[in-house]
């Protein structure tokens, strides 16, 4: 009986320390929430936001880091019918996280009717990963429209869990890892324990640039715009940073620097202030505008981008 009972408490013992790793995709249509969603579940800005869709384009890990788990997030671009090069490789990346998921978080709205795109939800239906249909933007609608949309999930994937949230407000999002704890395996962390994500600090740099392009101009120069750090000099109190953005026409280039340079100075000082805060230190960044025609479409430029 006592032999019994010591085992009993080893095994316990054993259950408490084993370490949980797993990946967890963020996948859904753009502009949904997916990455204020990351944002929240990691706890640090890992990942741009905007109000205009697609502003996601490569597929960005978050890392949450606890002594007894380690959850590797995927923010992954919205899924969109490619009609780009660059739409195609950014459906490339889509696919490739809901291959190697351990679990899928898809995110939709109160609004969305259903994905739209048909081949990503019948591969969510096919697939043998666990599935998490988060309902976001729970602070905007009512409960009737909660409960038609929590039935109109449900019978779309019926294997899936289903949780109302708000990934702006933080609203039951405070379940979301525990959740996701208890499902994903049991195994050695994947990345070094101290690391927030797999990118380096240049590619936050030109993200934190493209997010303000992204909030200054209208319709299509934001979506022909690519940021490029060109050269990066680190120092103890002051980093020093020279970027480019390349768009796809003369004309972008006009717009895009603005009557007297008055555009792109607002856009420069508001990377660097926000570059200095996420770097603790100062930063002198410059940015110039140059042309690369039809980047879009140029698997070179493509590449050379890192996409
Ligand atoms: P993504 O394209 O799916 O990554 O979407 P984003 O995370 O970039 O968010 C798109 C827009 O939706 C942004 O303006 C967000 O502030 C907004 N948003 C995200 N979550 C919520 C939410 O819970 N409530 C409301 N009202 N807006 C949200
Ligand atoms: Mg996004």
């Amino acid at each position: 009986m006592i032999f019994k009972l010591s085992t009993a408490k080893f095994r316990f013992f054993a259950l408490e320390m084993a370490h949980k790793s797993g990946f967890v995709n963020i996948i859904g249509s753009p502009n949904v929430g997916k990455s204020t969603l990351m944002n929240q579940l990691v706890g640090e800005r890992m990942s741009i936001i905007s109000p205009k869709a697609q502003t996601t384009r490569h597929r960005i890990f978050g890392i949450v880091n606890e002594p007894d788990y380690q959850i590797v997030f995927s923010d992954t671009p919205g899924v969109v019918n490619a009609s780009y090069k660059l739409h195609q490789s950014m459906m490339d990346s889509v696919n490739t996280a809901l291959k190697d998921a351990d679990i899928i978080l898809l995110v939709t709205d109160l609004w969305e009717d259903s994905l739209n795109h048909k081949e990503t939800l019948e591969r969510i239906q096919k697939t043998a990963i666990p599935t998490i249909v988060l309902i976001n933007k729970l602070d905007k609608g009512d409960d009737e429209r909660l409960k038609e949309r929590t039935e109109h999930w449900h019978k779309l994937l019926p294997e899936a869990d289903i949780l109302p949230i708000s990934a702006l407000h933080g609203f039951h999002t405070d379940f979301i890892i525990p959740k996701l704890v208890s499902m994903i395996p049991e195994g050695p962390p994947y990345f070094p324990k101290d690391e927030l994500t797999d990118r380096p600090l240049r590619f936050f740099i030109s993200e934190i640039i493209r997010e303000k392009i992204f909030f200054a101009y209208e319709k299509e120069i934001p979506y022909s715009c690519q940021v490029e750090i060109e050269e990066y000099k680190e120092s103890k109190r002051l980093d020093k940073i020279r970027a480019i953005i390349y768009v796809d026409r003369d004309s972008q280039k006009g717009i895009l620097i603005g009557h007297q340079g008055k555009m792109l100075k607002k856009i420069g000082t508001e990377a660097r202030l926000d570059a200095e805060e996420m770097l603790q230190k100062k930063v002198h960044l410059e940015l110039f505008v140059k042309v690369k025609k039809d980047w879009r479409n140029d698997d070179r430029s493509l590449k050379n981008f890192g996409y």
